[in-house]
């Protein structure tokens, strides 16, 4: 190939969750023909449609009073996107060449001397990753008593009992915030102290629906079609036993997906990219982000659309500078 064969974009998009899929709308319809890389789906959780298509019934996007299924919710904005022009491809970046215009984006091997696209701009919206425990049952019972977001799922649990692994931050939020529907919630936790601020620790202490199992780990999830509790296991004495919950709450952390620009992008400490003020410019110029990727505060489907169509008018007015 030579390098005059190289496709080159005006925009592309790196990924496809509520923030990607919001970018390529509006960047179809001021006509740049956008190009979304909308990933593809891997063992290690990476998923077309972002995080979306792991969850049943998401009832807090505006616009849908009976709720909506998350992956009902994707497709119709990726058919959306389509309507006006976007060019989705199901296939991974391997690598990218931020250093200079237009940029280089490499799918397949990221060895190959040319990249396969080149754009003048780019909208990364390649999302987080809940940590999770990586258990077998685990993974089949999400969406089926299992989940990595109260905010979202919290409501389907009323007057459960309910268990919340972890002690960060995350962990006492979600167990405060399952108190409003749950009759009961368990913070199991690894260690016998908690990593959380202390003020989120006391409130969490100070909430009556809440106890603690120190120094436990969940070894399984147990039920058939949805959950009926968790196995447990004391790290220190090696006891086992069971406790009986209807939901499993995972808080044990997020990873933004922003292994690709190591190196090129201005980060935070936690690995979330820094974007600029209240814009989505990223520190090279030309390069947006939106969406959970460097979200580590709200993490919403709701707000990562609303960055998407930010990134969006963000890239359409540089690019309207730029020529
Ligand atoms: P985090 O601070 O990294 O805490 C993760 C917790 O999960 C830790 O207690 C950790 O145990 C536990 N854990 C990790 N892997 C585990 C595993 N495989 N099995 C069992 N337990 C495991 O994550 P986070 O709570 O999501 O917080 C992330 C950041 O966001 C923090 O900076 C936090 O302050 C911030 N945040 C702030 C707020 C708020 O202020 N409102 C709310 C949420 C998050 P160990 O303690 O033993 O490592």
């Amino acid at each position: 190939m030579t390098s005059s064969d190289i496709d080159v974009r005006n925009v592309t998009i790196i990924g496809s969750g509520p923030a990607g899929l919001t970018a390529a709308i509006y960047t179809a319809r001021a006509s740049l023909e956008p190009l979304v890389i909308e990933g593809e789906p891997s063992s290690t959780g990476d998923q077309p449609g972002g995080q979306l298509m792991l969850t049943t019934e998401v009832e807090n996007f505006p616009g849908f009073p009976e709720g909506i299924m998350g992956p009902e919710l994707m497709l119709n904005c990726r058919a959306q996107a389509a309507r006006f022009g976007a060019e989705l491809k199901t296939e991974k970046v391997s690598r990218v060449d931020l250093s200079s215009r237009p940029f280089g984006i490499w799918v397949g091997d990221p060895e190959v001397a040319d990249p396969t696209y080149r754009s003048h701009a780019i909208i990364i919206s390649t999302g987080a990753k809940a940590l999770m425990l990586d258990q077998e049952n685990e993974q089949r019972l999400i969406g089926r008593g299992v989940s990595t977001c109260a905010t979202c799922d919290g409501f389907f649990f009323r007057d459960a009992d309910i268990a919340v692994i972890g002690g960060g931050d995350s962990a006492m939020e979600e167990a405060n915030f399952l108190t409003k529907f749950a009759r009961s919630v368990t913070v199991i936790h690894r260690r016998d102290s908690l990593r959380a601020s202390q003020i989120m620790e006391d409130r969490a202490r100070a909430n009556p629906k809440v106890s603690f199992l120190w120094d436990t780990t969940v070894t399984d999830v147990l039920g058939d079609q949805t959950v009926t509790g968790v196995a447990l296991e004391n790290v220190k004495t090696g006891e086992t036993g069971t406790l009986d919950v209807t939901g499993v709450f995972v808080a044990i952390g997020h990873r933004p997906n922003t292994d690709l620009f190591k190196g090129q992008l201005e980060m935070k400490d936690n690995g979330y990219l820094v974007t600029d003020g209240k814009s989505t410019r990223t520190n090279v110029e030309g390069v947006f982000a939106c969406g959970d990727v460097q979200d580590d505060v709200y993490r919403q489907a709701v707000t990562a659309a609303g960055s998407g169509c930010a990134a969006a008018i963000d890239a359409e007015r540089w690019l309207e500078d730029q020529h």
